[in-house]
């Protein structure tokens, strides 16, 4: 979705982040892009709210990556062992796996290093990870928390701190680990913040941390994305699988994201479009984290067309190919509802949303119709 006639050329970035971004055909920076990439350059701090899918993990990860170069060049190389002079700080380990993925295509013709310590692996797996010197340490707050008790991890060298889809953060209660964490960073690191929406608990933080923090709101924050085209099922009854039988059987480019409120829910689903020989895997809390894992790769690498999730799918992942979103079970709040459906339509590709509409869901289509009258 570039956002002006403006090129990735058009930044001061080094020759070497320049040429994996055409080596990787991004030419065009995205609106949230745009506005906070510059501002990081100047060593400036930032917060970012700009809806799903809008490119924010490059906007703060180009920076990081040439004001790490530049000091690497300037003779000041990192020695020691276990002290990042970036940390990025994600909910869930699933998000740090893709956000290290973003920084390593830079990695190759920068040589800065990269590590993660993420929560959901064996502690052995993060400690071996932090083993020697590296630049860049992406991580979740309590994982990291237990490692700096121990000292395996030093912030002292932070110059940088970013809070990533910080509103699925602060949810998850970890904003006490988080305050920890920049207590423990020197005083004057950058700071930078993005976010999908401004929760309560966002709002909270940025009064607490960012206060002297450049604050950049994209035209689309808190909307639905542009290119989305949304479809309105009645359902009559309570039945809602012949409708979903007859959505599934259509042929359609890119996968199937299918949204339940509850895991009983995403079960019961499950095993009726098993026995009606559809080929589809869960994703949601409560299952082996491997299972989950191998789910999504399955998924992502087109195997298996649909996937079946509760909101733990839809908060800041990734899938390069997502062509619908079908919420069988609408949810409760705007704000689900705005994380599920951006998982398509991202980085201005097309996208569709078919919401399973019954009496009872009302409120939330009060709520949406205010959405998209704002976004006309
Ligand atoms: P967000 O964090 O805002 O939800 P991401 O950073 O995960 O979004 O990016 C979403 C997708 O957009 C990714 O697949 C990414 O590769 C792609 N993308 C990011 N920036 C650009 C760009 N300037 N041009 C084209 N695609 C982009
Ligand atoms: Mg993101």
């Amino acid at each position: 979705m570039p956002a002006s006639h403006s090129d990735f050329s058009d930044f001061a970035l080094l020759p070497s982040l320049q040429n994996t971004l055409k080596e990787k055909k991004y030419t065009q920076p995205t609106e949230v892009q745009l506005k906070a990439l510059p501002l990081l350059l100047e060593g400036r701090s930032v917060v970012g709210v700009a809806e799903t899918g809008s490119g924010k993990t490059l906007s703060y990860a180009l920076p990081i990556l040439h004001l790490l170069k530049e000091q690497e060049s300037s003779g000041n190389r990192v020695t020691e062992h276990g002290t990042p002079r970036a940390l990025i700080l994600v909910p869930t380990r699933e998000l740090g796996e893709q956000v290290s993925k973003v920084f390593k295509i830079f990695t190759h013709d920068t040589r800065l290093r990269v590590r993660t310590v993420l929560g959901g692996t064996k502690i052995e797996v993060a400690k071996e990870n932090v083993r020697g010197a590296f630049e860049i340490l992406v991580a979740t707050p309590g994982r990291l928390v237990q490692m700096i008790g121990r000292r395996q991890v030093k912030l002292e060298d932070v110059r940088i701190l970013v809070f990533d889809e910080a509103d699925q953060m602060l949810d998850q209660g970890f904003i006490a680990d988080a305050l920890k964490i920049a207590d423990a960073c020197p005083g004057d690191r950058q700071m930078a913040l993005f976010s999908a929406t401004v929760s309560p608990a966002v709002q909270k933080l940025m009064n607490e941390l960012f206060a002297k923090a450049t604050v950049i709101r994209t035209a689309g924050a808190n909307r639905v994305v542009a290119k989305l085209k949304t479809e309105n099922r009645e359902i009559k009854d309570g039945k809602r699988m012949p409708v979903l039988e007859e959505l599934l059987a259509k042929k359609t480019k890119g996968g199937t994201v299918i949204f339940a409120n509850t895991r009983e829910q995403c079960d019961k689903l499950y095993a009726e479009l098993k026995k009606k020989g559809f080929v589809c895997a869960l994703y949601r809390g409560e299952m082996e984290k491997v299972e989950r894992r191998l789910n999504l790769k399955a998924f992502r690498d087109g195997k298996i067309d649909f996937l079946i999730s509760t909101d733990l799918a839809s908060r800041g992942l990734d899938v390069e190919h997502v062509g619908r979103v079908i919420n069988y079970h609408m949810p409760k709040h705007l704000e689900n509802y705005l994380h599920r459906v951006g998982r398509t339509a991202r980085a201005g590709r097309a996208g569709l949303v078919i919401n399973f509409i019954t009496e009872r869901d009302a409120e939330i289509v009060k709520k949406l119709a205010g959405v998209r009258a704002q976004h006309s």
